[in-house]
């Protein structure tokens, strides 16, 4: 059984798509106007670990994430820097795609943008104003009746404030005023893009953006919508208003957000210097997964702390699983393996353990009980290294590659050695054992070389190899 906590109720809930093996997930994707920081990464990695989650269950997920290329901030942006709105969010867009790759998230079933998605934008206002939940204002714009919708306010658990009911809310950042109509189509404005529409030019308000593109490409009713917290109003209460006033059908039946992020236990900005894009924290050279695991690493629900401490101790967790892992595949090929049930580690430890991460993931993405049992199993597998047999270590590389699956931190992200690093090795170890120590050093470091660091075993074990992907690897 999988429960998530669903904002709609407040509650935590039974898990039930529509259709038995598939989900349908929208996720609110990223205006590209600027790099994305690590606090908009915290809400794609934990909808990257939803997704990862449904499928290892076995669920088709349908995943899509718009790219918001048309708002106030891309405007702006793209004419400070002289450039047309298009030439701008592309830059943007493709930097967003590389950093969802450096990563490793999984990419969208769709990814459309708002640019692309106009008509089905007009044709959902369309709709409201036939309804007569849409009106078009004196300044040629369209606004949302938010009085005509009487469950608006059921996300956010706001109350309408029948005094400002009928003010009009034209811009379409992270505004606040509750209970202000709030713009569909905003009227053309001198040397703005814009688009032909049945009532003028103009250019769509944020939130249609995404109604439209959720209803379009996943159906008038979703399983699964996601986003930051910061979105529930009034991005998302507006989605709903939107899309249920136009449709009369539920929109979303289970809201997930995820809480903000902190550095240093203060709100991210630029002023105080603790603001990072992802960018910044590669350049200083710290390991993608690392920063991956660190965002990771707290339930979704609970506001994290993100500090470059906690990002050196992730790190060592990551190396903790890189080395367990190739100690494993080291291990495989030997003439001789101790004797052992050969069923005991599939049977006992991992296949156990993985029942109880994905028990505990079901539980609204209990990541750290899930974390708690995954790195107890990994301790296990340290212990017993060379008790096992070949059927044990084979067990123990599937139990990567499966939370690999889960967990998107590419460990077991190459299964075997080639042929001339395992014969480099064997040279190296036997020079070792002559004492040869200057022949074993040239031969480290041709192993090296193509890619490998050479890690000595205990005395009287065998010399093992990792393959090195990370600088630091080197470094140490
Ligand atoms: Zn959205």
């Amino acid at each position: 059984m999988i429960r998530l906590h669903n904002t709609l109720s407040g509650k935590s809930e039974e898990f039930k798509p529509l259709q038995a093996n598939e989900v349908t997930l929208y996720t609110c994707g990223p205006t590209v106007y600027n790099y994305a920081h690590i606090g908009n990464f915290r809400t794609f990695v934990f909808e990257d670990l939803l997704r990862r989650f449904l499928e290892l269950k076995g669920f088709k997920v349908k995943h899509v994430m718009n790219i918001t290329d048309v708002d106030d901030k891309t405007i702006t942006g793209a004419a400070k820097e002289k450039k047309t709105l298009q030439e701008y969010t592309a830059f943007y867009t493709q930097a967003f795609l590389e950093d969802m790759k450096t990563l490793n998230m999984l990419s969208p079933t769709l990814q459309p943008h708002a640019t692309d998605s106009i008509p089905d934008m007009i044709a959902l206002i369309d709709q409201l104003i036939k309804k007569s939940i849409a009106y078009q204002a004196e300044d040629k714009s369209i606004y949302y009746r938010v009085s005509k919708f009487e469950r608006y306010g059921s996300l956010s658990k706001k109350k309408l404030d029948g005094n400002i009911a009928g003010a009009r809310v034209a811009v379409d950042e992270y505004e606040k005023e509750e209970g202000a109509d709030f713009v569909l189509w905003k009227a053309a404005k001198e040397g703005e893009p814009s688009w032909d529409s049945p009532w003028g030019k103009g250019r769509p308000g944020w939130h249609i953006e995404c109604s439209a593109m959720c209803m379009r490409h996943l159906g008038e009713t979703i399983d699964i919508h996601a986003g930051g917290e910061d979105l529930v109003f009034p991005h998302h209460e507006n989605e709903i208003a939107q899309s249920e006033a136009a449709t009369g059908k539920p929109f979303v039946n289970y809201w997930l957000h995820a809480k903000h992020l902190l550095v240093n236990n203060e709100k991210m900005s630029k002023s105080k210097g603790n603001f990072f894009t992802l960018r910044d924290l590669l350049a200083k050279g710290y390991d993608p997964m690392a920063i991956r695991y660190t965002l990771l690493s707290v339930h979704y629900r609970h506001s994290l702390n993100f500090t470059l401490e906690s990002l050196k101790e992730a790190r060592e967790i990551i190396e903790k699983l890189d080395n367990c892992f190739w100690a494993c595949v080291s291990r495989l090929g030997r003439t001789s393996y101790p004797a052992c049930d050969p069923t005991y580690w599939q049977n006992m430890i991992c296949g156990p353990a993985f029942d109880e991460m994905t028990k505990w993931m079901g539980d609204d993405l209990n990541v750290s009980a899930v974390f708690a049992e995954f790195f107890e199993i990994v301790t296990e597998i340290n212990k017993n290294l060379d008790k096992m047999d070949e059927q044990g270590l084979k067990a123990c590389i599937e139990f990567f590659k499966t939370a690999d699956r889960l967990f998107g931190f590419d460990i077991a992200f190459l299964e075997s050695i080639p042929r001339d690093v395992v014969k480099k090795l064997k040279q190296y170890s036997d020079a070792r054992k002559e004492k040869n120590f200057a022949g074993s050093d040239a031969l480290r470091k041709e192993i090296e070389k193509l890619g490998w660091l050479v890690k000595d075993g205990r005395p009287g074990e065998p010399s093992t190899v990792k393959k090195i992907r990370r600088t630091w690897d080197i470094k140490k």
